[in-house]
Parts: structure tokens; C-alpha cells; sequence
């Protein structure tokens, strides 16, 4: 069966300092990472044992802890690769004309994602994302992993604002860390999650499209 595995970081734990310490990322990719990954693993052994064995009324519980677990796996990955020490500094191409006619500017969006980054109650995560039924770009804040997640989108750019993403470094000035972590994204990466997510198609409406 095909079980959940922790993705290898593609750079040195310390190739995005000084924005993000080689410290934090060791913990936050060894450690938080990981255990989401065997969080979720564990939740796909718990939902077999509830229908072989019997148990059906687990089924919920262990599905919002499966949820929380898989969201959090499926982040962190593209977060990790959001993330790079000689990427792409702007986008370019399709992607920069999609947030000019969405934000009006890059500096726009920024501000709203350090907007939704800092203003999360609790944990949680700004995301970018095309939403595939009006086929624009969109922003969200996601609490937890999973929560408040429109259906459907999917994530481009995301932005951990958990704590233990940034408090070793920054303790209680997140917004610096919110703002730093601009100097380190690869706009590649996002324009290549674009072009892959213009091909989603969620079938809402009579005809065979998305729309
Ligand atoms: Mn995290």
C-alpha cells in the first residue's frame, strides 16, 4: 500500500539563512514535518482496522486527525519547494500577468499574504491559490492544515505562519519573519504549479468544464 514519506529538503538546512536559520528548518523539516507525515500514516492504519475489523464509529474522528495530518504533509512539501536559496526572485511570464489582473501588482499581493499571515488566530498558513472555478488566482488563510480551504483550489505559494516556523529566530516579531521570507521564494516553482493547475477541472456546471 502506498504509505505517506517525508520528501527530502532539495537544499541544506542552512542555504536560506540569514531569513531562515539552518536551526529552524532542521527542527521544522525533521521533526514537524515528520510527524505529520507519520500522523497521517498512522490515521490510514487506524481507518483500515475500523472497516476490517469493525468500528465504523472511529471513522470521523480519525478522519478529521487524518485530514489535519495529510493537509499538513501536503504543505509543508510544497512549501519546501516554494522555497529556494538562488530561485526565481519575481514572476514572470503567465503567472505575472495573472497577478497583475487579479492583485494589480506584486506588491499588492505580498501585502495581502503578510495581511492574512499575521492576522491568523492560532496556527495556521497564507496561502496563493488558483481557485478553478472562476480560473483565477486567490488568496486564503488556512487555519490549522485544513480549515477555511475553499474547495477545490489548489495551492500555489504557501506561507507557514505556525509559530515554530519562525519564534527560534524572531520570537515575537513575526511580521519580520512574514517580510523576510519574500527574499527567498522561487517564482519558478509557483509559475510551474500555474501552469499544472489550469488543467483543473471540477465539473460543477452542465457542460464537461469547470467553469
Ligand atoms: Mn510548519
Amino acid at each position: 500500500m502506498t504509505r505517506y514519506t517525508l520528501p527530502d529538503l532539495p537544499y541544506d538546512y542552512s542555504a536560506l539563512e540569514p531569513h531562515i536559520t539552518g536551526h529552524i528548518l532542521e527542527l521544522h523539516h525533521d521533526k514537524h514535518h515528520r510527524a505529520y507525515v507519520e500522523g497521517a500514516n498512522r490515521g490510514i492504519d487506524q481507518l483500515l482496522e475500523a472497516r476490517q475489523k469493525g468500528g465504523i464509529e472511529r471513522v470521523p474522528t480519525i478522519e478529521r486527525a487524518l485530514a489535519f495530518n495529510v493537509s499538513g504533509h501536503v504543505l509543508h512539501s510544497i512549501f519546501w519547494q516554494n522555497l529556494a536559496p538562488e530561485g526565481a526572485r519575481k514572476p514572470a511570464g503567465e503567472l505575472a500577468e495573472a497577478i497583475e489582473r487579479d492583485f494589480g501588482s506584486l506588491a499588492s499581493l505580498r501585502g495581502q499574504m503578510i495581511e492574512l499571515a499575521k492576522t491568523t488566530m492560532g496556527s495556521g498558513w497564507a496561502a496563493l491559490v488558483f481557485e478553478p472555478v472562476t480560473r483565477r488566482l486567490g488568496t486564503m488563510q488556512i487555519h490549522d492544515h485544513q480549515s477555511e480551504v475553499t474547495q477545490g483550489s489548489v495551492p500555489l505559494l504557501v506561507l507557514d505562519a505556525w509559530e515554530h516556523a519562525y519564534y527560534l529566530q524572531y520570537e515575537t516579531d513575526k511580521e519580520a519573519y512574514f517580510k523576510a521570507i519574500w527574499n527567498v521564494f522561487d517564482w519558478d516553482d509557483v509559475a510551474a504549479r500555474y501552469q499544472r493547475a489550469q488543467r483543473t477541472e471540477l465539473a460543477i456546471s452542465n457542460g464537461a468544464s469547470g467553469r
